[in-house]
């Protein structure tokens, strides 16, 4: 962080502000990237607020009725990782409008440029750019809306996301130059543990993702305990043992990938994953991943089940959350819109 970056975010109270897309079950990944650091966060004691981004996952189609379940379904994940509505504010996104409404500012104010070198909309568009939303063009900046409507200053995210919270930072200093303001922080992404980047099971290079067509790519939480051994023992890997440094690891994505999430499931460094199983093959190693994943992931999945047998609990807690979420928002963005110079008369 820059200087002048630092001196504007202490005029700002520590808030963590981060969302996960109910764009389908969520992963291994999503856990290990977010939630369990979300949950994390919130022990620490920091205001947290946690959103179903439901309008980010619109930017490709979704079928109605599984979007509904899915939100729900997401919902129940963050509660069963330890995320308590009584101490964060849990919502979906689309229940505050604010954050549709300071997305179009702030469209206003992002730049084409950046919008042009974010490398998430490239990997989604593949080749097909002409043919996508242009929702989907303009996610970064509804990102950015999301965590500045609350002030957040810092956002815990996965690996993929830097580019997005970076892009925020840009946006806040460019409506506080723009404006001549001290009015958005520069809210710092967070990428910490093991687990910032879980890649897919069958191909090393491709990170996991919630979307991705193929079910043997990932974990999902809501897999049991035979289909989580059944992936984690398909999973590609090549035929060498485990090295027993890290550096050993360096050529091989499959083994650091394998390696790392068991570091993070069991709270250890990859060097002491590597010194416990450094020179055992994967026909050892990949029985005692399978193993530690449904120890951590069982409980989860029970947990969301229970809580998925009465969606009306959920719609509450969602809705308690946007009211506590709009108390916030909405002050920020009529500030936002004087700031600009649009007439508030009622
Ligand atoms: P989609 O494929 O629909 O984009 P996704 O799995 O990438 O889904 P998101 O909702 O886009 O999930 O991201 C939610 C959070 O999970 C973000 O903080 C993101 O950085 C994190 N995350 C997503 N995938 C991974 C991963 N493979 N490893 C670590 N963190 C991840
Ligand atoms: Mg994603």
């Amino acid at each position: 962080m820059t200087e002048t970056a630092a001196t504007l975010n202490a005029k700002f109270k520590p808030r963590v502000f981060s969302g996960i897309q109910p764009s389908g079950g969520l992963t291994l990944g999503n856990y290990l990237g977010a939630l369990k650091r979300f949950a994390q966060k919130q022990d620490e004691g920091i205001e947290t607020i946690y959103c179903l981004v439901d309008l980010h996952a619109i930017t490709v189609w979704q079928d109605p009725q599984a979007l509904r379940r899915q939100t729900r379904e997401a919902a129940a994940a963050f509660i069963a990782s330890g995320v308590d509505p009584a101490r964060s504010i849990l919502f979906n996104q689309s229940q505050v409008s604010a954050h549709a409404e300071l997305a179009w500012a702030l469209n206003c104010v992002a730049r084409l440029g950046w919008m042009n070198r974010m490398t998430q909309f490239k990997d989604k568009a593949g080749k097909n750019a002409e043919k996508v939303s242009l929702g989907l063009y303009a996610y970064p900046a509804l990102m950015a809306a999301d965590i500045l409507l609350y002030h957040a200053t810092m956002v815990p995210v996965g690996e993929d996301q830097k580019q997005h919270v970076e892009l925020t930072r840009d946006i806040a200093a460019k409506f506080n130059h723009d404006f001549k303001v001290d009015f958005f922080p520069t809210p710092e992404p967070l990428i910490e543990g093991t687990a910032t980047r879980v890649m897919s099971l069958r191909d090393g290079t491709k990170k996991m993702s919630k979307s991705d067509p193929s079910d043997a790519s990932r974990i999902n939480l809501t897999d049991d305990a035979d289909t989580i051994a059944k992936k984690i023992r398909k999973a590609t890997t090549d035929p060498a043992e485990l090295p027993g440094e890290i550096e050993g690891l360096k050529d091989r994505p499959e083994a650091r990938n394998l390696v790392n999430i068991y570091a993070a499931l069991a709270d250890m460094t990859p060097a002491q994953v590597l010194g416990e199983y450094g020179g055992k093959g994967f026909g050892t190693f990949k029985p005692a991943l399978a193993d530690l994943a449904v120890e951590k992931l069982s409980p989860i999945s029970t947990e969301m089940a229970r809580l998925m047998a009465d969606p009306a609990e959920i719609d509450q807690i969602l809705g308690q959350g946007a009211d506590k979420a709009d108390a916030i928002a909405r002050p920020i963005l009529a500030q936002t819109y004087d700031i600009m110079g649009m007439v508030r008369s009622r």
